[in-house]
């Protein structure tokens, strides 16, 4: 499992930005995490404006 993204993201590209591995790239309409890639360190979520990203 990994953090996720909903539907309430603006696309502001901080999480991105935050995450250590860069697991997190812009997809249709919203940013995504790659799960493969995504090592649960928990910084996107705190960095979120809108709490758009949530825990496994
Ligand atoms: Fe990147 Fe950590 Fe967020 Fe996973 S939890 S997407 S590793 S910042
Ligand atoms: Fe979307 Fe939140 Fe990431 Fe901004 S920080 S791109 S609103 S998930």
């Amino acid at each position: 499992m990994a953090y996720k993204i909903e539907e309430g993201c603006i696309s502001c590209g901080t999480c991105a930005g935050t995450c250590p591995v860069e697991a997190i790239s812009e997809g249709d309409g919203k940013y995504e995490i790659n799960p493969d890639v995504c090592v649960e360190c928990g910084a996107c979520a705190g960095n979120c404006p809108v709490g758009a990203i949530v825990a496994p």
